[in-house]
């Protein structure tokens, strides 16, 4: 057996939904990388860490057959993909390590406009059609419903109007494509996001402390996305109340003013979005020369 270099591998989204959003986390946590002349891999300049890019149905495979350490994709393949795998094999293939925050979107059944379907209690003795079988036998099992499954490796949505199927389900995120085919969206099924996916495989220890380190990084880029620093003066009377006002903040600093015995500098890490609401609070609760700033790093 070859020892295998130890360089972290990373399977990505090679071109699509969530192929600009993991490069871009990857680029936050600090990798900077060159493409390969085939544009498949890009070599980590600043850390051992390779980012292999492939269509997202594949990186489930890659990560359950260590070929990468790690992979990002969308909950639903990987749901589908996990299933599919313990149907041939009952080893868990891959562990899900992290949820990020983009590529949101849901499996939902959904059922022609006119149909006299309603619910999947009403698909009993019928057909769906979808990309995500193992994911829709799962719940059909579960909830008891005797229905056929109908594989379509797209355009799910044409497949009522060719008679293939009496119901779908499929992805949605804003509902048009569902609006554009005549189809009403039924019962969500999966919440999906993107995921990170980590190999069944113990990782060797010279890979885990990178490993740590991408993970640690990558949580300080999803808090600081939301994050913002918050300054304003503040009458001391109403440093209870102001406080209450900042969501997500830990204690503010508050630091005294030249010549004023009433009035201070409060200075607070809010780890969410704050909104014109907050201020114009802050500012009735006799807040003045607020700043909202973005927050570039941090290490929690
Ligand atoms: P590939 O060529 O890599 O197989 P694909 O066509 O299967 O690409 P995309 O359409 O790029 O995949 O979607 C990738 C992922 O983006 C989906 O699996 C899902 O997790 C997420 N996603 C977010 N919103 C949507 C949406 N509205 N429709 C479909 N997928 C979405
Ligand atoms: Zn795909």
């Amino acid at each position: 057996m070859t020892d295998k270099p130890a360089r972290i591998k990373i399977a990505i989204q090679k071109s699509g939904r969530l192929t600009e959003q993991s490069l871009d986390l990857l680029q936050r946590c600090g990798l900077k990388y060159t493409r390969g002349p085939d544009q498949l891999i890009a070599f980590g300049e600043n850390m051992p860490v390779d980012v292999l890019l492939v269509r997202d149905d594949d990186i489930p495979g890659l990560v359950r057959d260590d070929v990468c350490d790690l992979g990002i994709a969308g909950l639903n393949i990987v749901e589908e993909k996990r299933l599919h795998f313990l149907e041939q094999d009952p080893v868990t293939p891959f562990q899900i390590i992290r949820s990020l925050d983009f590529g949101h979107c849901r499996l939902a059944f959904a059922y022609p406009d006119g149909s006299p379907l309603r619910t999947v209690r009403d698909l009993a003795g019928k057909k769906v059609a979808t990309s995500y079988p193992s994911i829709v036998r799962d719940y059909l099992q579960r909830n008891n419903i005797d229905a056929g499954v109908v594989e379509f490796s797209g355009a799910v949505e044409i497949a009522p109007s060719l008679g293939r199927a009496e119901a779908i389900c499929d992805l949605v995120s804003t509902g048009s494509t569902l609006l554009a085919n005549k189809l009403r969206e039924g019962e969500t099924i999966l919440e999906s996001r993107a995921v990170i996916l980590q190999t069944p495989v113990a990782v060797p220890a010279e890979k885990t402390e990178w490993i740590n380190r991408l993970l640690q990084r990558l949580e300080g880029v999803m808090q600081v996305r939301e994050s913002k620093y918050i300054m304003m003066h503040a009458p001391k009377s109403a440093l209870a109340q102001i406080a209450a006002l900042l969501p997500g903040s830990e204690a503010p600093t508050v630091l005294p003013l030249d010549s004023r015995d009433d009035r201070v500098a409060v200075h607070v890490v809010c780890r969410e979005n704050v909104f014109w609401e907050t201020l114009e609070a802050l500012k009735s609760a006799g807040a003045t020369s607020i700043l909202v700033v973005p927050v570039e790093k941090m290490l929690a």
